[in-house]
């Protein structure tokens, strides 16, 4: 283990758990056991708050995945059909139990694999897929069709039935490596289907981890298998294998372009939550107090890698310069650090690449004469660190403000009037999400029905409940995850009529 992050670990006192299984060579899980893959490479895994070498993960391959989806469809066909709906709650409640009573190993590796700062992983990322286990393991005992009345002539039983719509082929990205996985595992195994999973290549090591505790759980071995490795690969093995009946796929609009592309051949069941631009919309009678805070669990929170974040800011004249100030006094009070260190507010980015996409866009800022508040520079040290950035005085032909920069790069511009507000909103390629700051019930309930986005907060932005479905209209995708919408993805509606009509006697 390269010194500097042996270093981290002591520091910061890690877990023997986490030790122990980085200190093991990590495979993919695949029927019940960590295989290498048949080929037999890996990828190295770097941390980000240091650039230095942290793992190796088996670099996958078609046969992979031709493997993990036998396994599944074994899986979905025998042991897991056979499981009753309590049987399947049971185990879904005892992963969730699991997952509660690891947080700390499961966020320390998520930390190091991401950057993400521990008290926000924590509290968000993993004590809320704990929470997702637990709701959609709730659900297992409750899926039920109907029966229903026709007017067709004679007689009829009439009803549907729901079934689980087969293997799930799941891909994630790097910015919620477990809560997203989480969000693609728990919905379809309520449901009764099993998954293939591929975690993004730079963010696979908490998932690996919690095969570990779906064992201790009692999972059946095939109902979830990860394949490790790239996207170009892996990805395009998974999404386009025949056996697989549903794609779900967090990540970028470009990939997920191309996904529905590749399956449309095959007509297979496909949910897809791609990017976000989300506008928060601030009012002269808003709390500009708490407006200014929510930018922390918004486009500040997780170094801004955050699909839904709030990183078009509209503020109306009346408010607009005190906002500008306050904004800029929270961006320079926030702490950067390692991951590791529960006093870090904002982590690295996620890679060098990322970094350097992020710095191309804040010189593209400047180019286009956007007003530079506050930030706009890479931290001078090891790790892929940028200090948290505000432009104002933006206007919508900026690139900085169609497109998603994907790093903490908030841009805000004035607005006098709703019907002018609204536009500008709208005017983006991207629906994933917006927030409504204002004490006027009327103008929200005029303006939640004319913002074009699948989540409208009003005076909050990017609250959550597994309970409460997430996902976008436009290019931010199709269809939801969490939610009762959700578990309805993973289900077939068989409709049935039987002839009860016909007396023999
Ligand atoms: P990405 O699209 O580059 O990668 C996502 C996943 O797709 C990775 O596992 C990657 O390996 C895989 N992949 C890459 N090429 C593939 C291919 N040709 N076929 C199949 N799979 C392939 O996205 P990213 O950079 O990892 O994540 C950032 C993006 O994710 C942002 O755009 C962000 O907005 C989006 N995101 C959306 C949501 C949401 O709920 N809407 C949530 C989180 C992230």
């Amino acid at each position: 283990m390269d010194k500097v992050i042996k270093d981290l670990l002591d520091t910061y006192k890690v877990t023997k758990q986490t030790r122990d299984f980085l200190s093991k060579p990590l495979g993919m899980y695949i029927d019940g056991k960590f295989v290498s893959g048949n080929a037999n490479e890996t990828l190295d895994v770097m941390e980000p708050s240091t650039g230095k070498h942290l793992a190796q993960i088996a670099r996958g391959n078609e046969q992979d995945i031709n493997d993990a989806v036998s396994s599944a469809k074994q899986a979905f066909e025998g042991e897991w059909a056979a499981y009753k709906p309590r049987a399947r709650e049971q185990v879904m409640r005892k992963i969730s139990d699991l997952i509660r009573e690891n947080l700390q190993t499961i966020a320390e590796l998520e930390c190091l694999d991401s950057g993400k700062a521990i008290s926000g992983c924590k509290a968000v990322d993993i004590a809320g897929a704990a929470n997702v286990w637990e709701y959609f393991a709730g659900w297992a005992t409750k899926i039920s069709g109907s029966t229903r009345d026709t007017s067709m002539p004679g007689e009829y039983f009439t009803y549907t039935q729901k079934e689980p719509v087969g293997v799930v082929g799941a891909i994630v990205p790097w910015n919620w490596p477990f809560a997203m996985a989480t969000w693609k595992l728990a919905a379809p195994l309520a449901a009764g289907c099993t998954v293939v999973l591929k975690p993004a290549e730079l963010t696979s090591l908490s998932m690996l981890y919690f095969m570990t505790l779906c064992e201790q759980a009692g999972l059946p071995k095939g109902v979830i298998n990860i394949v490790t490795g790239k996207g170009s690969i892996v990805g395009t093995a998974l999404s386009t294998h025949p056996d697989i009946a549903k794609v779900s796929f967090t990540g970028s609009t470009e990939v997920g372009k191309l996904i529905g592309k590749n399956i449309a051949d095959d007509i297979k069941h496909v949910t897809l939550e791609l990017g976000g631009k989300s506008p928060m919309i601030a009012f002269n009678d808003a709390d500009t107090d708490a407006l200014a805070r929510a930018t922390l669990g918004s486009i500040y929170f997780n170094a801004g890698q955050v699909c839904s974040a709030g990183s078009r800011l509209y503020v109306q004249r009346g408010v607009y310069d005190e906002v500008v100030e306050k904004i800029k006094k929270i961006a320079e009070s926030i702490k950067l650090g390692t991951g590791l260190d529960p006093q870090t507010q904002m982590g690295p980015v996620i890679s060098k690449a990322q970094q350097q996409s992020i710095m191309n866009y804040i010189e593209i800022g400047k180019k286009e004469g956007a007003r530079l508040v506050t930030g706009g520079y890479a931290l001078e040290q090891d790790g892929f660190f940028i200090k948290p950035t505000l432009f104002a005085d933006t206007t919508n032909d900026m690139r900085i403000v169609q497109e998603e920069i994907f790093g903490p790069v908030l841009v805000m511009q004035v607005f006098d009037t709703e019907d002018e507000v609204v536009a500008l909103a709208n005017d983006n390629e991207f629906g994933l999400a917006s927030s409504i700051w204002t004490q006027d019930v009327s103008r929200v309930h005029r303006m939640v029905p004319q913002i074009k986005a699948g989540n409208v907060w009003v005076n909050i932005h990017d609250p959550g409940d597994p309970n409460m479905a997430f996902g976008g209209v436009k290019h931010s995708g199709v269809g939801k995850d969490l939610g009762p919408e959700q578990l309805e993805h993973y289900l077939e509606s068989k409709t049935v009529w039987i002839n009860i009509g016909a007396k023999n006697d």
